[in-house]
């Protein structure tokens, strides 16, 4: 009998003839993610398990942030004989309401679910006078998960994490990452669905300060643990920026400017294969991001840009970021580049040959070979 951490998996299961792949991708990941502790992991069918470990609490914080994780347990392993799960429970001090919940995926246990439930009810009920059986509404539920491989596991406690899909091995996405709320937590929704992302960052030095980029690096790091990012490239736009200032009708700042940052992206896509572009925009939110913003900053993008924010509220951006630490960080007070030569009056519906205009007044292809 053993202290464990019980590890289950989302969506895997319905991976047909390629969960094999997938569970060996997560197993990776979760190495990864508890490199720094001391401890065993194993695959047993249908279950991780991680063993012979200090620091509980620890580990199962790094686990949460482990996409294709569904839930975590503090458990006790034991061989599946039914006298050594009864001893087991015997023991154990219950008081207040509870309920008995059997999995068995082993179906040659010689005891059906329900019924072994309800034994073990009753010998809790026996050894502890003050317990009292409640189905619907129990204060401690005791789960006994009788698995196939000739291990049960007993715990008490389900620690849900963010589910989704296991990070893929190569780094797929490019995040154009601000120091605003809402880049981090698109980075995150991409994770969440196996995307594994790079870093892309514009400042615009001097009219952005030194802190403004210790500040994206922050949230960097805090959202590494999600997206699993090897790279972060940082940008001037400084150049750039001031020759639309000068040459350019200042309305279309704002879509000169992302139509740049697309093309930075791009240059890194055809460099570095990555295989598509992901951005925080929510339609609506600002000038920038209305369907025709969105369409002129799409048009000049060579790959497809991902924004899975796009019909969120704010609030529920906000919440996710709350939830995923970005929030504090994402509200510290430095200017993006996008705030930079800021108009007055940003064009709500600009029109692409509008745009391709003004870039005609600067030598954009000269500009670009900076890059
Ligand atoms: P955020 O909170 O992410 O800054 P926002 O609501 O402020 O978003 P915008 O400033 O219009 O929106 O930016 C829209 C998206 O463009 C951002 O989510 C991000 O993906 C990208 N972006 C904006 N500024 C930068 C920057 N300085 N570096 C990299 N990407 C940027
Ligand atoms: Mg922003």
């Amino acid at each position: 009998m053993n202290k464990v951490i019980l590890i289950r998996f989302s969506e895997i299961h319905l991976k047909g003839g390629n969960k094999k792949y997938f569970i060996k991708l997560l197993y990776n990941n979760i190495k990864h993610a508890l490199k720094a502790f001391e401890c065993t992991i194993e695959n047993i069918q249908n279950r991780l398990i991680v063993k012979d470990y200090q620091e509980e609490d620890e580990i199962i914080e790094a686990l949460r942030c482990v996409f294709g994780v569904h839930s975590i347990s503090k458990a006790i392993q034991m061989d599946s004989d039914k006298n050594k799960i009864v001893d087991y429970v015997s023991n154990l001090n219950i008081t207040g309401t509870f309920k008995c919940d059997v999995n068995r995926a082993d179906k040659s246990f010689p005891i059906k679910s329900n019924d072994f439930a309800c034994d073990l009810g009753e010998i809790i009920l026996n050894n502890n006078p003050s317990s009292k059986v409640d189905i619907h509404n129990p204060n401690t539920v005791l789960h006994v998960d009788i698995r196939e491989n000739g291990k049960t596991f007993i715990f008490y406690e389900i620690i849900y994490a963010y589910s989704g899909l296991p990070l893929g091995e190569t780094r797929d996405g490019l995040l154009l990452l601000s120091g605003g709320i809402d880049s981090p937590v698109a980075g995150f929704c991409m994770a969440k669905r196996g995307l594994r992302q790079d870093i892309l960052h514009f400042d615009s030095f001097p009219y952005t300060s030194p802190q403004a980029k210790e500040k994206v690096i922050t949230l960097a790091k805090t959202i590494n643990k999600f997206i699993g990012a090897k790279y972060m490239y940082v940008c001037s736009m400084t150049k750039l920026q001031e020759e639309f200032h000068i040459h350019c009708n200042s309305e279309y700042a704002i879509n000169l400017l992302r139509r740049s940052m697309l093309r930075v992206a791009n240059i890194l896509c055809d460099k570095y294969k990555y295989k598509t572009i992901i951005t925080g925009e929510s339609l609506g939110q600002v000038a920038s991001q209305t369907i025709e913003s969105l369409t002129s900053t799409n048009s000049v993008a060579k790959y497809p840009v991902l924004r899975p924010l796009i019909s969120f509220n704010k609030d529920e951006i906000i919440n996710i970021a709350k939830d995923i630490g970005t929030f504090e960080t994402s509200v510290l007070p430095y200017e993006d580049c996008c705030t930079v030569f800021l108009p007055q009056n940003p064009v709500i519906k600009p029109k692409i040959k509008d745009a391709e205009k003004e870039e005609s007044k600067i030598d954009l292809e000269q500009l670009f070979l900076l890059w």
